[in-house]
């Protein structure tokens, strides 16, 4: 091979970077070669470079253009925009353009011109396309296909788009073309999925770690979301840029309004919103700092955004495939970031009823339970909420502090160091006489009146409260009335939501939300089985910064490290980059990284040998920024 078209030599040059991570290396080596791959990487691992040094490699090879298949026509346009910075001929084709626009994309295409083209899956089975692709093909043009998101294709993933479906048509109309498939999702069911749907089973499977060290999970218990999601940005996060995850479209209105009241730069994003609004609230949130997306799931997919400090959850998603999607959406950088979630009874409740309530076959709904239930245990979790997510995926936590993990004798306890209950174990306290107190008083309320009632009445009856509801049925005479006296609601509340979660209890959604006992409550009645829950501490929320620093990828110079010179210039080259990514309509980040700025801020450069190696400055954009870049840092030399 000649030595400009090997991997390597292609990072350094176009992407400037000097080495690959992790499993890049392999995959791109791989799949250059010509052999199919299934890559599982997390967010921010850095799956892009899997297809984008392959497909550079093989075009210059002449062995022509790779297709990418990205679900995700909304973000193309950057994602072609950042190609084209890095001097790599890309295009997309999808409904944005128009008549003109398609045609030329397409005369390119059949001049050889194009390294990568990127296209919707929906576009893929139309005629016209595979007309396109025959004709590449025909003249030995076609030399990869990169599918990503692969998880779309299955209905077990978070994020099932029937198009994906179409795609075996690739492997089965150009056997002979080598494909690669990427996803930062993928649980066994999932991946044994995607494999048999895409016909991947001759493929090799590169299987990243899917730690995300950087970012630390935090869980805590549902209040006042409103006031806890507040408390939590202004006191952790002033002025960086985060996304509030919220079931519902009224509920991210609603808290989009309340953070702009507050004085933080919120904006809402859902599928109900015009497509415009949308379009330009993503548009704001990529390219600008210190901004806030409130949004429901619909947002996020493919944001590549770097910068990204915090994902809190109000609301608790449907499973931890969603939960760890969406929060690997922080810190892409490798610099610290946060996932926070608040969780209550209510949403246990919810997340039930919309099981409960799906039209879907009895066997997909059993598995929606477990998948539920396993979320459910990690929000009660009184361990490291790192380690069950990684054992989750298949993977075994190595403790980063073999000391710090001994704790109750014999019992090892894994530790993280970054998580909320690493940081600060909670207390525990022994919850099966409460929980039996409950059960029973469920058990004899449906025996005594024949109808079922919800979770207010029932603590209230614990607690021994006469309210009218309770006198209009006779409930004072339950024998379990007022023998809760103890508790406090937010403790029953607590139990009741671990009885649902371990399924002793069950919502009724066509009744009010009423609870019913069920089998799985019997050994607890019996005292069979001891009911664990962490204890309500009511310690104030410290400081995340003032702990234990959370840990990032091995530092490059932070422009925190930066000394008073180096501020200045890092602060002007910001300004410069913002204005050349505002001429080229990309996000700043498509420009350089904060960390590639940092980078040549700290090394004070003069000569363009200066610039030499800096990560992030590849030979395309030291040609077109190299000098404009040293002309900035001399300015504030000399102005400094
Ligand atoms: P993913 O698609 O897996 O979430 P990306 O491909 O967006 O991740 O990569 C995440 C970030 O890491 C990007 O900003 C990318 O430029 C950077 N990156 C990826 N690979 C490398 C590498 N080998 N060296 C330096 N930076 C890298
Ligand atoms: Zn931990």
């Amino acid at each position: 091979m000649d030595q400009s078209c090997t991997p390597l030599a292609i990072l350094r040059e176009v992407f400037g970077y000097s080495a690959f991570r992790g499993q890049q290396s392999a995959v791109v080596e791989h799949v250059t070669a010509g052999g199919d791959a299934l890559v599982l990487m997390p967010t921010g691992g850095g799956k892009s470079l899997c297809y984008q040094v392959p497909a550079i490699a093989r075009q210059r090879a002449g062995r022509g253009v790779a297709l990418v298949i990205s679900p995700l026509i909304a973000l193309m346009h950057d994602q072609v925009g950042a190609l084209h910075e890095a001097g790599v001929p890309a295009a997309f084709l999808n409904s944005t353009l128009d008549w003109e626009q398609t045609q030329d994309v397409e005369r390119k295409l059949l001049a050889g011109q194009i390294t990568l083209l990127y296209a919707a899956p929906e576009r893929v089975s139309t005629p016209r396309f595979l007309g396109l692709l025959d004709t590449l093909h025909a003249h030995g043009q076609l030399g990869l296909f990169a599918i990503d998101e692969a998880h779309c294709v299955s209905q077990w993933g978070h994020d099932f788009r029937p198009e994906y479906r179409a795609l075996t048509v690739l492997h089965e109309r150009w056997p002979e073309v080598p494909r690669i498939a990427l996803t930062a999702t993928a649980d066994d069911v999932t991946r044994a999925d995607i494999i048999e749907r895409l016909q991947l089973q001759q493929a090799e499977k590169f299987v990243s770690s899917f730690d995300r060290p950087n970012i630390r999970y935090t869980i805590v218990e549902k209040k006042d979301a409103k006031a806890q999601l507040l408390r939590f940005i202004q006191r952790q996060h002033p002025d960086e840029s985060g996304i509030v995850y919220c079931q519902s479209r009224r509920r991210v209105e609603e808290l989009a309004q309340a953070l702009c009241e507050a004085g933080l730069d919120a904006m809402p994003y859902h599928a109900g919103l015009p497509a415009a609004e949308r379009q330009a609230n993503q548009d704001r949130f990529l390219r600008e700092e210190g901004v806030i997306m409130v949004a429901t799931i619909a947002f996020g997919m493919g944001i590549d955004k770097p910068d990204v400090r915090f994902v809190a959850h109000v609301d608790m998603p449907k499973n931890i495939e969603g939960y760890y999607q969406e929060t690997g959406r922080a810190g892409r950088d490798g610099e610290p970031a946060h996932a926070w979630m608040a969780y209550g009874l209510q949403d246990v409740v919810n997340q039930r009823r919309m099981i409960d309530e799906s039209p879907a076959e009895e066997a997909f709904k059993q598995i929606m339970v477990r998948k539920l239930d396993a979320l459910l245990a990690l929000a009660e979790a009184t361990d490291c909420r790192r380690a069950r997510l990684l054992a989750y995926f298949g993977e075994q936590m190595v403790s980063v502090d073999a000391s710090a993990s001994e704790e109750g004798g014999s019992y090892r306890r894994l530790y993280c160091g970054n998580c909320d209950n690493c940081l600060q174990p909670p207390e525990v306290w022994d919850a099966t006489e409460c929980a039996r107190k409950l059960l029973s008083t469920v058990f004899r309320v449906q025996q005594m009146s024949n109808i079922g009632f919800g979770a207010g009445h029932i603590m209230d009856i614990l607690r021994g409260k006469p309210t009218d509801k309770v006198k209009q049925f006779g409930h004072e005479q339950i024998s379990t009335f007022g023998l809760g006296a103890e508790f406090s609601e937010q403790q029953l509340r607590g139990v009741l939501r671990q009885l649902i979660a371990v399924g002793a209890l069950q919502v009724d959604a066509q009744a009010f939300n009423t609870l019913r006992l069920q089998d799985a409550a019997r050994p607890i009645l019996r005292g069979e089985q001891p009911v664990r829950l962490r204890a309500e501490t009511a310690k104030p929320e410290r400081r995340a910064r003032a702990e234990r620093a959370p840990r990032g990828r091995a530092a490059p110079p932070a422009a925190a490290d930066l000394d008073t010179a180096g501020q200045a210039r890092f602060a002007a080259l910001k300004a410069w980059r913002g204005e050349v990514a505002r001429e080229h309509n990309l996000p700043a980040y498509v420009i350089f990284h904060d960390a590639t700025l940092a980078a040549i801020a700290a090394r004070a450069p003069r000569t363009p040998e200066d610039l030499q190696g800096v990560n992030g400055m590849g030979s395309s954009k030291m040609e077109r920024y190299g000098e404009e870049v040293l002309r900035i840092c001399r300015q504030t030399h000399n102005t400094a």
